[in-house]
């Protein structure tokens, strides 16, 4: 579906609304280069493959980038299963929980921390 008939843009929104695709590459595009795809993607219509290529990209924007989200995936304590540091434990993509890893060095339990942290 475009709201321009042709084929050339059915076969392009067709093509860029694969949802794998955009896991696969939307990280290797600057932003830029993801605003012009997704803003061709607008113009066809295609608003929910704009968004997706979006936040495909997003996860790897850093702080200060422009589709930077803040609110990535934090990190839960294998052992406690309370917040532990960033890249520690497993996966928690809960509101907050990336607030909470990042500003921990070790958790609670205390099975949980960065190898590289100092002792306090
Ligand atoms: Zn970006
Ligand atoms: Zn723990």
């Amino acid at each position: 579906m475009t709201t321009i008939d042709t084929q050339a843009a059915a076969v392009f929104v067709d093509t860029f609304s694969d949802g794998m695709l955009s896991g696969d590459v939307g990280i290797r595009f600057g932003c830029g280069e993801i605003e012009a795809l997704a803003g061709m993607l607008r113009a066809l219509g295609a608003d929910e493959a704009a968004a997706r290529w979006i936040a495909d990209h997003a996860t790897d924007d850093d702080e200060g980038d422009m589709h930077y989200a803040g609110t990535a995936a934090g990190y839960a304590c294998k052992s406690c299963g309370g917040p532990s540091p960033v890249g520690v434990g497993y996966v928690d993509d809960q509101p907050g929980a990336a607030e909470a890893s990042a500003q921990l060095t070790r958790c609670a339990c205390g099975q949980s921390q960065l190898a590289t942290t100092e002792p306090i």
